[in-house]
């Protein structure tokens, strides 16, 4: 499909690549799905062009209906930890499915996948659902339960899956929509929810003073990656936990993107946190290795409110399935020292050439970290806020990332996203990466308009 040979980069994106087939699968899928899609950010509307179908993936390599191959930087937004159809997992995978696809009963692989989460988390006890949304709207829930107030405390840019509450201000795809909120969301419940700048203190500090005895929570992204990567700045984790402890709110840090991933446990664990000990935590992503699988959880006296122990319902037909779990539990398991120190490497060295070839082409951008999860801006400021992360040149990341892709490198398709390597990451994979770079960054740099426009 390319002519990729890294010694002479390609001056223009090669334009010849088919697309027939995914076009062909967009038009019928619009007419039984809405948009075509199944998740919003999937259709492409942010950065134009056909949205690709794709038909199998193997390692780091996606291979789309019409034949064309990608190294794939999104891993199914951070599950693929180990890369696609990873021996040890499909081995585990099959051998469940084998045994029966689900039970409705109790079942092995749902205590020993839960008792990995704990011997790698702070968390004494964790409930399974099946999607990230399902956990934090839980744990909101418990939260509430617990404390018997009804406010929630949210960060303008976090996302926290679709759950009503926490659905305005939610960073990617609303961001990349520029929906400021969702209709459907009652009032009543909207006004429950307080929208603060994230990484300011002050701002929380204010909230509580006003509202204090009616906060049952704050719920943070334990590092936000879903407006981009924005680390919290020094002191801003630690200002949490103070924060919530003396007005006798929860503290619930979301790592359903960074769980696992940051880290052995995740971005409690890394380096750069300060580890702090929130009251829930929420998992997903990669702890289900590809198939749907999450979890809240926390302390084994704040765990038991929770039926049947206790009054806060919560329950799933599909929860703690035996053929998700096992690929949970393989996958977690797979998340060796190595890998870790893998992904680190793999990501830097994607992330400077990126640097490199955006400077030498005279476009401004800041790249932002989170252990191995990265996102670069199109801005030369420093983000700290998702007002900062909306501020930078989302048409020149359009260019960008259509000019990669066009030389087989599927990023995520939203400038507003973080981008994810996997363990099998290998130096074929990072040499197409590297030989598409410089292409793309002039094409970003072609026609910028400060304000994004063309
Ligand atoms: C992806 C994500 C969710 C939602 O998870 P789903 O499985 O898509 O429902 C929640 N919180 C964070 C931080 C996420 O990145």
């Amino acid at each position: 499909m390319l002519g990729m040979s890294g010694s002479t980069p390609a001056t223009t994106p090669t334009p010849d690549q088919p697309t027939e087939r995914s076009a062909a699968l967009l038009e019928q899928a619009r007419a039984v799905t809405p948009g075509g899609v199944n998740s919003p950010v999937r259709a492409f509307r942010a950065v134009g062009g056909t949205p690709r179908f794709i038909r199998s993936a193997t390692g780091p390599w996606l291979t789309d209906v019409d034949g064309n191959r990608y190294v794939d930087l999104v891993c199914s937004w951070g599950p693929m930890i180990l890369g696609h159809t990873h021996p040890d997992v499909l081995a585990a995978v099959t051998d469940a499915a084998g045994r029966g696809f689900s039970f409705g009963t109790p079942s092995e692989n749902e205590v020993a996948l839960a008792g990995e989460i704990v011997a790698r988390t702070p968390v004494e006890q964790v409930r399974l659902v099946s999607s990230g949304t399902e956990a934090t709207m839980s744990a909101l829930r418990l939260a509430r339960g617990a404390t018997g107030r009804s406010k929630v405390v949210k960060f303008a840019g976090c996302y926290h899956g679709h759950v009503d509450a926490l659905l305005a201000s939610a960073g990617s795809g609303v961001a990349t929509f520029a929906l400021p909120d969702s209709a459907g969301v009652p009032e009543s419940s909207a006004s429950e929810t307080i929208v603060l700048p994230y990484n300011d203190l002050a701002a929380l500090e204010a909230a509580f003073a006003e509202h204090g005895e009616q906060i049952a929570c704050v719920i943070t992204e334990a590092c936000p990656g879903n407006m981009g990567v924005v680390p919290p700045v020094p002191g801003f984790e630690e200002g949490l936990r103070r924060v919530t402890r003396e007005h006798g709110a929860l503290l619930i840090s979301d790592e359903v993107m960074t769980g696992f991933r940051c880290s052995p446990s995740g971005w409690f664990g890394a380096e750069a946190s300060a580890s702090i000990e929130a009251d829930l935590f929420t998992f997903g992503k990669v702890m289900g290795g590809g198939f749907p699988a999450a979890a809240f959880g926390g302390s084994a006296e704040l765990m038991s409110r929770l039926a049947p122990d206790g009054p806060v319902y919560q329950a799933g037909t599909l929860s703690g399935n035996p053929v998700a779990t096992a690929a949970g539990l393989a996958t977690l398991r797979g998340c060796t020292p190595e890998v870790y120190a893998h992904l680190d490497s793999v990501a830097r060295t994607i992330a400077d050439a990126a640097s490199r070839e955006l400077t030498t082409a005279g476009v401004p951008h800041t790249v932002q970290w989170a252990g191995s999860m990265f996102s670069v801006f199109f801005r030369d400021q420093p983000v700290r806020t998702y007002d900062d992360a909306k501020s930078q040149d989302t048409g020149a990341f359009s260019r960008f990332f259509t000019a990669m892709l066009q030389q087989g490198v599927h990023l995520p398709p939203s400038a507003f996203e973080a981008w994810f390597v996997s363990a099998a990451h290998d130096e074929a994979a990072v040499e197409q990466v590297l030989a598409a770079l410089p292409a793309a960054a002039r094409a970003a740099g072609n026609l910028s308009g400060s304000d994004g426009t063309l």
